[in-house]
């Protein structure tokens, strides 16, 4: 990149749909010639990107915005938070311009005001799969934006909208792109994978001379051409949700479901607005197994909603010993600053509701470690993540990045991250496996 090039530096904070954003942006950035620093005093200007789903996340994107403004001063925001430019502007009154999630074309025009670019068509080359944060390996792959659900603990309709599907070609040569730089696993994610093209009308596209409805069905089909793992993520119970089991049970997806059901007591997911068939969510986890006894679900829950009464929670606990999830993770209930939830009668103590989480996490500490327990002598393949001097840190198709356990691979010290290898497993702990190549 030329020397006179101008220079953006960027800060990612939130989730890993945010994270979507940043690439895109970022993405956007090279293409037109701009150069990414990795510090404040080399950047023209600086673009945070926030998160502001909540409270501490709304406290560290200000922080955030606060340390770039200190540090360079000259800042835009973008990101959850940019659609309450109040907040921000009472915290900062001096950033340049402030735009909401996924409005990348604000984004760039604040960066063009505020330097204007130098074109140079023969150094504004990008790979084609744009500038990855996450490792180069893997990739999250963002279906759609916004949710037409109204869960009454979340604010994120009313801060992204109702569901916009992306185009199913669109998401499939993303996709196609990405394979072809070299990403070996695909993280699916949205509000609401599910539901998508139902904004749409599942319409159908064409790709690769052939006819896709924009439905999570067949976008694991197209996906499933490509040769990387594919991943499911925030796939909400819906009855259709059945029919991707048996493309995971014929090891063209992976075989990993990501379901948050947030509670297992119906009067709770009432008040929730979530689905509260609990005997049903029960009877179909137990034939997702029969379909593909393989499948690792995944899911989390929040403990201490308000109005949960201690019988409640002993129906989630009874719930987790049933269900016997692979995957968990637990939130003790926190108000979310404009959520429905906050409004409703008898919040449970902050005590109470730690000591609920606690419980919690114990009981299905105790059933991850069993199920890992189990896997000892088998040979599974992995995904090398990392290595250093321990040996290879690698995931197998029940483990996500970031969220989920690990494998340790002892003598992986020769391994490359990104490669694939099948390791027999030694032993388990509550989350992680250990073992060793297998010859
Ligand atoms: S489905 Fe998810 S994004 Fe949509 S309202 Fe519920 S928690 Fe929020």
């Amino acid at each position: 990149m030329s020397k006179i090039s101008p220079k953006v530096g960027f800060v990612s904070l939130g989730c890993p749909k945010a994270l979507v954003d940043s690439e895109r942006i970022l993405t956007q950035l090279r293409v037109e010639g701009y150069e990414i620093v990795p510090s404040y005093g080399a950047a023209d200007v600086v673009v945070v990107n926030t998160c502001g789903f909540i409270d501490a996340a709304v406290t560290e994107s200000l922080d955030a915005i606060g340390e770039a403004l200190a540090e360079n001063g000259k800042v835009i925001v973008t990101g959850c938070l940019g659609k309450r430019a109040e907040v921000i502007r009472e915290a900062h009154p001096d950033v340049l311009a402030i735009t909401g999630p996924q409005d990348y074309a604000s984004v760039m025009s604040a960066v063009h005001k505020q330097v204007p670019r130098k074109h140079d068509p023969h150094l504004d080359l990008v790979p084609a799969q744009g500038i990855k944060l996450t490792p180069k390996h893997y990739a999250y792959l963002k279906i759609s934006e916004g949710c037409n659900h109204r869960c009454t603990f979340c604010i994120i309709p009313s801060m992204r909208g109702e569901l916009v599907s992306r185009p199913i070609d669109d998401v499939l040569v993303e996709a196609e792109k990405l394979v072809k730089s070299g990403v070996r696993e695909l993280l699916v994610i949205s509000q609401d994978t599910s539901a998508y093209g139902v904004d749409v009308k599942y319409a159908a596209r064409e790709w690769r001379g052939k006819s896709y409805r924009t439905r999570m069905t067949q976008l694991c089909e197209g996906l499933a051409e490509l040769g990387a793992w594919v991943r499911l993520h925030y796939v909400y119970p819906y009855p259709h949700v059945d029919e991707v089991i048996p493309l995971m049970a014929d090891g063209r997806i992976l075989p990993y479901l990501d379901v948050p059901f947030q509670h297992a007591s119906p009067r709770v997911l009432k008040l929730m607005k979530r689905p509260g068939a609990v005997d049903k969510v029960l009877a179909r986890v137990a034939a997702w197994r029969r379909t593909c006894p393989d499948i690792t679900i995944r899911s989390t829950f929040i403990v201490g909603f308000p109005g949960e009464t201690q019988a409640e929670f002993e129906e989630l606990l009874a719930f987790l010993d049933e269900a016997q999830l692979d995957r968990v993770g637990a939130f003790a209930y926190s108000p979310v600053d404009g959520a429905k939830a906050n409004e409703l009668p008898d919040p449970v103590d902050e005590e109470i509701k730690q000591e609920r989480l606690e419980r919690f996490m114990a009981k299905q500490a105790a059933i991850s470690a069993g199920k890992l327990q189990r896997k000892i002598g088998k040979t599974l393949k992995a995904l090398v993540d990392h290595v250093d001097g321990d040996g290879a840190i690698a995931r197998t198709s029940a483990d996500a990045p970031e969220i989920d356990g690990v494998l340790r691979i002892r003598d992986g010290h020769k391994l490359k991250p990104g490669q694939f290898v099948d390791v027999r497993v030694e032993a388990a702990d509550e989350h992680d496996l250990i073992g060793r190549i297998a010859i």
